[in-house]
């Protein structure tokens, strides 16, 4: 049975505050988006693989999959 995946993610600009929902793509990270308000990029924090990990409501699909697997990472990026 697979666990339902959130393919939304609010994400918060560390610039200005702003909010917006982004569709995330399903088996792909996001490190590098640009926000809708302030038109700065949002970048990923270090140590973290993508955008919605480092500012997101939802980590990005390959790393919720993980969780609900039970394993750390997402596959798309390796992680100790
Ligand atoms: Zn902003």
């Amino acid at each position: 049975m697979n666990m339902p995946i959130v393919l939304e993610s609010t994400l918060c600009c560390p610039h200005c505050g702003f909010q917006s929902v982004w569709h995330m793509p399903e088996n792909a990270c996001m490190w590098r988006v640009q926000c809708q308000a302030c038109h700065r990029d949002i970048v990923t924090l270090p140590g973290k693989c993508c955008v919605f990990c480092s500012y997101g409501s939802h980590p990005s699909p390959p790393i919720q999959r993980a969780q609900h697997e039970g394993k750390g990472g997402c596959g798309c990026c390796s992680e100790s």
